[in-house]
């Protein structure tokens, strides 16, 4: 059985994470989406990680061989705990690729039995990111191009609760 993870802070998960994820989704037996807590900004964010795990589980329940997850170790000792042989990784633009060769080169010193694959983003896509999402829902635009239907709501309450509070 072939594992991935497919890790990220999915803050929140936007369609061109679910782009990644439904492609990966076919070449892996199992792919397991990690939200990755990163100490230094646990507090930071707009969802707290179990959240995210939540609104990521309501959008890819319909996939059966992807699982969500949430994790504060480092990702090659996760992979290995999982007994995953892969990580998978988008790469939207060349500003992505310096960083992520290196953290995969990162994660093979650390476990050689992990590989990176990189899943170039879909063409759609390759302007998204979780922040423009929420700089985006700051100004109160229209979500839809860019997140799930089914987390819209949340993410703009959550929006208006930071405004009122
Ligand atoms: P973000 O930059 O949106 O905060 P994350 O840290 O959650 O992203 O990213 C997790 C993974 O998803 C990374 O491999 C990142 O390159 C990838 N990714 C993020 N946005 C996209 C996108 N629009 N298309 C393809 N891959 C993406």
């Amino acid at each position: 059985m072939k594992t991935a993870i497919y890790p990220g802070s999915f803050d929140p998960i936007t369609l061109g994470h679910l782009n990644i994820i439904k492609r990966a989704a076919v070449c892996f037996d199992r792919l397991i989406v990690c939200v990755m807590v990163n100490s230094g900004k646990a507090n930071t964010g707009l969802f707290v990680p179990e959240e995210r795990v939540e609104l990521i589980r309501r959008v890819v329940g319909k996939l059966p061989n992807v699982e969500v997850d949430c994790s504060n170790i480092l990702l090659a000792e996760y992979a290995r705990q999982k007994k995953a042989c892969a990580v998978v990784k988008g790469l939207r633009a060349v500003s992505d690729y310096e960083q992520e060769v290196q953290m995969a080169l990162i994660n093979r010193k650390l476990n050689p039995r992990l590989d990176t694959m990189f899943l170039a983003s879909g063409a759609k896509y390759t302007y998204l990111s979780s922040s423009v999402v929420k700089e985006m829902a700051r100004y109160g635009a229209d979500l839809s191009d860019f997140v799930p239907r089914e987390i819209i709501d949340d993410i703009n309450a959550r929006m208006a609760q930071r405004r009122n509070g």
